[in-house]
């Protein structure tokens, strides 16, 4: 059985007292939950701060981004390693915010996840399909070769750790949830690219996020998507009790 992982990607929102206050808030409402696993991904600058307030929680510690150097003259990088210090366990890598403001491609997004895996953290790697791109009936493709391109030279081993979400870019932000059905049959896609990639025990076994528009009232219809394993949440994610409840299933 796949352990289902609700993340919280918190964005450009949030300093440290801002953070502080919602674990505080959030930490109560979610404990006990054994069945799910809890991450939050704050900014860089919040993420030394938090360790010590999940002490004792089952929540887990996610950065938004990474580098893939361990060091050298980069300039507002930061690696794996120091996201380790940091204390985070996990990354959010390839998100389309990244993909489409900061110029992400299927090689850079790559070239992050072989070193978030070399580096010990757990990549929730992002792939989805723009609306023009689902007009133009090429979401399969667009899905295919987000996936490949991302997991490229990847053994089975290597891959095993890493953590699949599905967000369509047009479902982000906006309200427009995908419907259960649309969901789950991008989900079960994706997961045979990634049979067709690393067989079929790897492919039954990671883990494949929703993320758009996840809401109390709309995560129930889609965890009970055959192949949908959790969700990453943006917007809902930044208020203790509607993140809670999306952890609960609503
Ligand atoms: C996200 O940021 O990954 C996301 C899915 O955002 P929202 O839940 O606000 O659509």
């Amino acid at each position: 059985m796949r352990k289902p992982v609700i993340a919280g990607n918190w964005k450009l929102y949030k300093t440290k007292d801002e953070a502080l206050a919602l674990i505080e808030e959030l930490a109560p409402l979610v404990a006990g939950v054994d069945s799910v696993e809890v991450v939050v991904a704050p900014v860089f600058t919040v993420l030394p701060s938090l360790p010590a307030a999940l002490a004792g929680t089952s929540i887990s510690l996610a950065a938004q981004d990474v580098f893939w150097e361990e060091e050298g003259a980069f300039t507002g990088e930061v690696s794996p390693r120091m996201l380790l210090d940091a204390g985070a366990s996990h990354v959010i890598i390839g998100h389309s915010e990244r993909r489409q403001y900061f110029g992400e491609t299927d090689q850079t997004v790559n070239k992050k996840i072989k070193a978030a895996l070399k580096g010990a953290l757990v990549p929730i790697f992002c792939i989805g399909e723009t609306l023009d791109a689902r007009e133009a009936g090429e979401t399969f493709k667009v899905l295919e070769r987000q996936v490949q391109g991302g997991l490229e030279g990847l053994t089975e081993t290597q891959f095993a750790p890493v953590i699949i979400a599905y967000e369509p870019v047009w479902a982000i932000g906006t309200g427009k949830v995908a419907t259960d059905e649309q969901a789950q049959e991008a989900h079960a896609f994706v997961r045979g690219v990634v049979t067709k990639m690393f067989g079929k025990t790897a492919a039954d076994k990671v883990r494949i996020l929703y993320g758009g528009s996840v809401k109390p009232d709309n995560v129930k219809g889609l965890m009970s998507c055959t192949d949908i394993d959790g969700a990453l949440v943006g917007g809902a994610s930044l208020k203790g009790a509607s993140f809670a409840s999306i952890v609960r299933f609503g």
